[in-house]
């Protein structure tokens, strides 16, 4: 899965923990949200795989596939 700038839809590196867009000279903060009600969503990690689970919504969990993943600027 690529993860593609906001501001400039190229995609972006994986770095220290955050993404870094080469172009625009930007980091970013990956963000997970729920497909329904597009809350943030809880990452749960085990076995070193990653679930998501909406505690907000009470959608429980959430298909990795289907997450929407935004990015938010970190400053
Ligand atoms: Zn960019
Ligand atoms: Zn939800």
């Amino acid at each position: 899965m690529d993860a593609l700038c906001p501001e400039c839809q190229q995609a972006m590196q994986w770095q220290k923990g955050h993404f870094i867009c080469e172009a625009c000279h930007k980091s970013y903060q990956q963000q997970a949200l729920c497909p329904e009600c597009h809350q943030p969503l809880e990452e749960l990690k085990a076995c070193g795989a990653v679930d998501y689970f909406c505690r907000s919504g009470g959608h429980g969990m959430v298909s990795k596939r289907r997450v929407v993943f935004t990015y938010q600027l970190i400053d």
